[in-house]
């Protein structure tokens, strides 16, 4: 860990891929950047993401993949209902292929550029050894360039000066060390731990209706601190949400029994009622929305020994990750539901009736039964006029043994919090720079009108991550030669 630096012409606040290509790209334009970091180690959230979206990459190139930023930018707009910061939208599309050039340059490796949806534009270009390679690149290179980078160093506050920051307030072995800047980047991940602030601007209750994955000590300091210098808020209460089932510290991540929970079979309210077309399983951001909907904090996913049987031989309709490919067969589903049945969870049943079914799920077994027997009908009928859900997946539940995986709604990461403009640079509410105030990745709001953008731009969080912090590092070293 490197020394506590008493002064820096930049401080970063944050060591997720935001704030270390924030300080990567401003030590390459000659500054002097110190990155503090909260926790014990580096990385925060970006140590897990997989995939990391561009449009007119060479790796699309070379696969004829003819989707264009023009294209991309409106499918953006328009599913944001243009209540998004356009030029930052665009600034971002346009930047995004030759970041993926630069990420290469710094030595990290991707595997191939993919979709876990099936018609959306393939923009995911899967990282080898997810962010934490990144992480690690982005860190050999932050120290070559004589980057400063603290661990288990939380800041605080930014001081003052006449113009912008004077400096920062960094919390160090218990005590508090007043640490000298002339420009600070915010790059503190969100606020995806704040009980209070989630409460206030999403309506759900942390850990009860809503549990965040990836995320420690998230509080949104580093926005509290923009907001402290007059900065104004965009895009509080957006949530990157998604649905796992069955969820908790008993399941790895990204299991087998996971990777058949989540196929589009058919899914019950905490009613037991039918709630959706099932063939939104695609789509994480539509998931976790529609999971959000439930008080309870959760829904229910049922499968049974045919179709269990269809996932073994046939194979599963979605992926799940890189883990999971469509139409992979899963070979060791019954081994795996054995184990799972077997630890007598509250979160994933198994029962020889519907109506046992029910009991554990602790939902009225009339209510149940009338679901499964009418969803049958429709399988019969291979028409959904309930929901309308492709046909291909109408596959009736007929024992002899069923399943249910309760689906809790969790979410990745907050979306939002400091206004900010195309050059990352933190403003008013009136769009007035704060002179010396930059906010990015997750910090930054104008990305996101109220859900996660994802269908045609997967892997938006993390290619914002990284093009805010290079975009906020050009422009840091800009305004310090002004
Ligand atoms: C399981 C998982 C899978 C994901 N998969 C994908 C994917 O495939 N594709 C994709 O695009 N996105 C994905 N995401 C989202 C993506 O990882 C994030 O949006 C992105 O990495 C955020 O980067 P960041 O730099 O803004 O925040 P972070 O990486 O979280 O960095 C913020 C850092 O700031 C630190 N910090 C907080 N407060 C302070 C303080 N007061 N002082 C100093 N430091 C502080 C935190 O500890 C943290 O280390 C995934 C997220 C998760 C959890």
């Amino acid at each position: 860990m490197s020394e506590m630096p008493m002064e820096a012409d930049i401080a970063v606040v944050g060591s997720g891929v935001s704030g270390l290509t924030a300080a990567l790209e401003a030590a390459q334009g000659g500054a002097r950047v110190a990155v503090f970091e909260k926790q014990p180690s580096i990385g925060g959230t970006s140590n897990f993401f997989e995939g990391i979206f561009a449009v007119g990459s060479a790796m699309q190139r070379e696969k004829y993949i003819a989707y264009s930023r023009d294209q991309a930018f409106k499918n953006f707009m328009e599913y944001n209902h243009w209540r998004v910061n356009a030029r930052l939208v665009r600034s971002l599309i346009n930047r995004s292929a030759e970041t993926i050039d630069w990420l290469q340059a710094l030595g990290v490796e991707f595997l191939e550029v993919t979709i876990n949806m099936p018609d959306a534009p393939r923009t995911y270009h899967i990282v080898k050894g997810r962010g934490q390679a990144v992480v690690k690149a982005m860190a050999l290179k932050a120290k070559e360039r004589g980057v400063a980078v603290r661990v288990s160093s939380p800041v605080k506050q930014i001081l003052k000066g006449k113009r912008g920051p004077s400096g920062i307030v960094v919390e160090c072995d218990g005590k508090d060390t007043e640490v000298a800047c002339r420009a600070v980047v915010i790059a503190s991940g969100g606020y995806a731990n704040n009980a209070e602030w989630i409460r206030k601007y999403t309506g759900l209750d942390l850990g009860r209706t809503v549990t965040p994955m990836g995320n420690v000590g998230k509080m949104g300091d580093g926005i509290r601190m923009a907001w402290e210098m007059g900065a104004a808020a965009e895009g509080m209460g957006v949530l990157h949400l998604i649905r796992v089932a069955p969820f908790g510290p008993e399941f790895p991540f990204m299991n087998t029994v996971e990777g058949a929970a989540i196929q589009p079979v058919l899914w019950v309210d905490p009613k037991g009622e039918r709630f959706c077309d099932e063939g939104i399983a695609y789509y994480d951001t539509s998931l976790g929305n529609v999971n959000s909907r439930y008080k309870q904090g959760y829904t229910f996913c049922l499968f049974d020994d045919t179709i269990k049987k269809h996932f073994i031989e046939k194979g599963v309709f979605r992926g799940m990750g890189t883990v999971v490919h469509p139409g992979s067969k899963l070979h060791d589903l019954d081994e795996q539901l054995e184990h799972f049945l077997s630890l007598n969870s509250k979160e994933f049943f198994g029962a020889d009736s519907i109506e046992g079914l029910a009991q554990k799920m602790e939902v009225d077994p009339r209510v149940l039964r009338t679901t499964v027997d009418r969803y049958n009908v429709l399988c019969a009928k291979k028409y959904d006029e309930e929901f309308a859900k492709n046909p291909e997946y109408l596959l009736p539940l007929n024992g002899p043994r069923f399943y249910a995986a309760k689906a809790r709604t969790c979410f990745l990461g907050t979306m939002g919090g400091v206004k900010i403009n195309y050059r990352t640079e933190a403003v008013d509410e009136f769009d007035s720079p704060i002179p010396g105030l930059y906010a990015v990745g997750l910090d930054a709001g104008g990305l996101h009108a109220e859900s996660y953008s994802m269908r045609d731009t997967s892997g938006i969080a993390s290619a914002f991550a990284v093009i805010s912090g290079r975009v906020a590092g050009e422009n840091v070293v800009k305004y310090l030669k002004e």
